[in-house]
C-alpha cells in the first residue's frame, strides 16, 4: 500500500498523496465541466488560469524578483542544455551587433557579417564549471552545438579526485574566459551527490550587465533552497524532482535578456555560421506566448500548481521553511552514516555534500556489492524504496526531496542504524 512506502527515488520523485487524489479527479472532470483538465484546450481561459496561478505561486514561494520572468517549457533539463546555448549565443550576437552598429551606424550587411565573424573566432566562449555528471553533459552538448573552440571548461572536479566527481576546486584555480558569453553551473549534481555549498564569490554580479549570462541548473534542489536570483541570468529546473510530474521544465529568466532576445536576429546568427534556436527552445517565443506557443501539458502545470499550494499552506516562510526542513533531514541521515564508518562511506567530500541526494557505499563485511544488495533487500522489506544509486556510479543514493517528510527520513535513519548494528 502507498501508506507503507517511503520513496527516495531521484526523479521522477514521489508526489504527495493528496495532490495525486486531487489530480486524479481533475483528470476525469475538471471543475464540473464534464471534461478532464488534460482534455481542455491549452488555449482556453481555464488553461491560462492554471498556468498563471502556478507561475504566481512559484514566484511567491521562491521569492522570484520582478526583474525575472517565468517560462514553462518542454524537453526536460536536457532540452535546456541546448536552449541555454542557443539563447546565450543569440544574446551575444545581438549585443555584438549593437556595438558594431553603434560605432558605425552606416555599416552595410556584408561588413557587419565580416566583423561579426571575426568576433566569433576571437571572443565567443561559453564557460562551464564541471562539478558532476549533469554539468558535464551540459558541457558536452555545448561542444556538440558549437564545436570545442567556443566551449571552455573553467574547472573540472575530476582533476582533483582521481578522475571522479566529489569535490569542488577552489575558485582561485578556475580558468574563466576573458568575457564569456555564458558561465554555467549545476547547483546540485543528482548523480554524484555534490552540491554547491554557497554561490561562488567569483560569479557575484557577473550577470548584472547581461554581457555574461550566468546560468544555473537547479533541477534537483528546486523548492528546497533559496536562489539568489539577482546573481543569475537564467535558472532552470525540470519539474519531476521536487515540483511535479515529468513533462514540464521551468525557466526563470531576466526580463532584460528577453528584451535583447526579442530584438535578436536568428538570420544573422545563421549567416555568421552559428546555430539558431529551434522555435520551441527560443525563450523570446515562449515569453511572447505566455508559454503557450504550442500544446503544453496543462495537467502537468496543474499538478505543479497543487504542490505549490500545499507548500505555501505548509511553510509560512516559504522556501526558507522547506530549506530548513531539508537541512534537518539531511543532517539526521548524514549523522547516522558518519556514526558507522565501518559500514557506510559517503562518496563526496564533506565540504560539498548534497542535502538532496545522499550518495554512499555500504562497506560492511568488505564485499561492497554483496553488502549493497543486502542493504537494498532489507530496505525494500521495510517499504524504503528507490535507494539504488545511478547506474553510472552504483552505490546507494537517498533522494531527500520535499515529498519525504520527517517521519520518512526517520524511518530510513532507523533502518541505517539497524542495518549497521545487525550481526
Ligand atoms: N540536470 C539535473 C541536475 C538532473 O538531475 C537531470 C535529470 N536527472 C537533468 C538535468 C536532465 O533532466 P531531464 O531528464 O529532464 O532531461
Amino acid at each position: 500500500k502507498r501508506e507503507d512506502v517511503v520513496y527516495f527515488g531521484a526523479g521522477p520523485a514521489g508526489l504527495p498523496t493528496d495532490v495525486l487524489t486531487t489530480a486524479a479527479s481533475a483528470l476525469l472532470n475538471y471543475q464540473e465541466t464534464g471534461l478532464g483538465v488534460a482534455e481542455h484546450s491549452h488555449r482556453s481561459t481555464l488553461a491560462a488560469d492554471i498556468v498563471n496561478t502556478m507561475k504566481a505561486d512559484l514566484a511567491e514561494f521562491l521569492e522570484i524578483p520582478p526583474s525575472h520572468d517565468v517560462l514553462i517549457m518542454q524537453g526536460g533539463g536536457s532540452g535546456q542544455f541546448d536552449a541555454t546555448v542557443y539563447n546565450s549565443v543569440l544574446v551575444w550576437v545581438e549585443t555584438q551587433r549593437q556595438k558594431i552598429v553603434r560605432a558605425n551606424p552606416s555599416i552595410n550587411e556584408e561588413d557587419l557579417i565580416k566583423q561579426l565573424q571575426q568576433k566569433v573566432q576571437s571572443d565567443l566562449r561559453l564557460d562551464y564549471l564541471v562539478t558532476g555528471s549533469w554539468s558535464l553533459k551540459a558541457n558536452q552538448e555545448a561542444v556538440r552545438l558549437l564545436g570545442p573552440t567556443h566551449v571552455n571548461v573553467a574547472t573540472d572536479s575530476r582533476k582533483l579526485n582521481d578522475g571522479k566527481f566529489g569535490k569542488i576546486a577552489d575558485e582561485s584555480t578556475w580558468q574563466l574566459s576573458d568575457k564569456p558569453a555564458m558561465i554555467y553551473l549545476c547547483e546540485n549534481e543528482t548523480v554524484d551527490g555534490v552540491e554547491w555549498p554557497s554561490f561562488p564569490k567569483t560569479l557575484e554580479s557577473r550577470a548584472s550587465d547581461d554581457q555574461t549570462l550566468v546560468v544555473g541548473d537547479f533541477s534537483s534542489t528546486i523548492l528546497s533552497r533559496r536562489i539568489p536570483f539577482d546573481q543569475f541570468s537564467i535558472v532552470y529546473f525540470g519539474a519531476q524532482k521536487n515540483l511535479g510530474l515529468p513533462g514540464i521544465t521551468v525557466v526563470v529568466i531576466k526580463k532584460s535578456l528577453l528584451s535583447i532576445l526579442s530584438q535578436g536576429k536568428p538570420d544573422l546568427a545563421r549567416k555568421i555560421g552559428l546555430p539558431v534556436p529551434p522555435t520551441i527552445l527560443d525563450y523570446a517565443v515562449a515569453a511572447k506566448n505566455n508559454s503557450l506557443y504550442n500544446t503544453l501539458s496543462i495537467f502537468d502545470v496543474f499538478v505543479a500548481g497543487q504542490v505549490l499550494k500545499k507548500l505555501l499552506a505548509t511553510f509560512p516562510d516559504k522556501v526558507r521553511g522547506q530549506e530548513a526542513l531539508s537541512g534537518k533531514k539531511a543532517a539526521l541521515l548524514y549523522g547516522v552514516l558518519d556514526s558507522y564508518p565501518e559500514v557506510y562511506k559517503v562518496v563526496p567530500d564533506e565540504s560539498v555534500r548534497s542535502r538532496m541526494n545522499l550518495c554512499f557505499r555500504v562497506t560492511k563485511g568488505g564485499n561492497v556489492d554483496e553488502a549493497e544488495r543486502a542493504f537494498i533487500r532489507g530496505a525494500t522489506e521495510r517499504g524504503l524504496l528507490g535507494l539504488k544509486g545511478h547506474r553510472s556510479v552504483g552505490g546507494i543514493r537517498v533522494s531527500n526531496y520535499n515529498v519525504v517528510d520527517e517521519a520518512g527520513a526517520q524511518k530510513l535513519a532507523t533502518y541505517l542504524k539497524d542495518f549497521a548494528t545487525s550481526p
